[in-house]
């Protein structure tokens, strides 16, 4: 039942949140009012479409692997296979990242929780997926935890759905922000947003942490942040 979903027949807004907003790029050079150059820059960009790079991997990537556990107690193997499928697609999708399963209780980068019904935002639309991310001494990435609301509105999510929100969450946890378009993995919303992990979202990954899975950097030792806090998208 995928399609009832994203086909919003019952106006079903559903937010997909992540904790740390980076700022709109457009709203941050927006501030520049006296100059006409920088308004005209930020139009340009407006029109194009993108995707946020939020974050990058610190020393936790230096293998080029990220651990990851799943909540075994509040969720079905169903469940737990969904989100499995989910991060195996990120797996598979970008050749240089390696994400491995450890069991519920080891320590991990990365843990998925689920929860049962949602909760509100500000705007009273309902949360599907949250991801929160700490950060170490230098601001990298040392952990992120996504939680996945299982029932939106009342509406118990199927598998497809919750594999669709871990997949958006996962973009999160790898350095993700939102896309400003619509038909995208990374949209903000649910209804807006596709299941599909598509060639920008993967560019913007590898970019987000290029100091290790850029080209030629696998045996880097050292995190640096990425040259861009936004990746373009070629238009279909
Ligand atoms: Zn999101």
């Amino acid at each position: 039942m995928h399609r009832f979903i994203l086909s919003g027949s019952l106006a079903l807004l559903v937010l997909l949140s992540v904790s740390q907003n980076t700022n709109n790029p457009g709203e941050a050079t927006s501030k520049n009012d006296d100059n006409n150059i920088d308004e005209y820059v930020a139009e340009d960009f407006e029109e194009k479409n993108f995707i946020q790079i939020c974050c990058t991997w610190g020393i936790d990537l230096q293998d080029g692997k990220l651990t990851y556990k799943i909540d075994d107690l509040d969720s079905s193997k169903e469940q737990q296979d969904a989100v499995r499928n989910a991060i195996e697609e990120w797996d598979l999708a970008i050749d240089p990242l390696d994400l491995g399963r450890v069991s519920s209780k080891a320590q991990s980068d990365i843990s998925v929780e689920f929860r049962d019904g949602s909760e509100e935002t500000v705007d009273g639309e309902e949360i599907a997926g949250r991801t929160v991310t700490t950060f170490d001494q230098y601001g990298f990435l040392d952990d992120a935890t996504v939680t996945v609301y299982k029932e939106p509105y009342g509406y118990k999510f199927d598998t497809s759905a919750i594999e669709q929100v871990v997949k958006h969450e996962m973009g999160h946890a790898l350095g993700l922000g939102h896309a400003n378009f619509d038909g995208n993995l990374m949209a903000k919303r649910v209804n807006d947003g596709t299941e599909d992990i598509s060639e920008c979202e993967i560019k913007a990954v590898i970019e987000a942490n290029y100091w290790k899975l850029g080209d030629s950097n696998h045996d880097n030792t050292y995190p640096y942040y990425p040259a861009d806090n936004s990746v373009i998208c070629e238009s279909e």
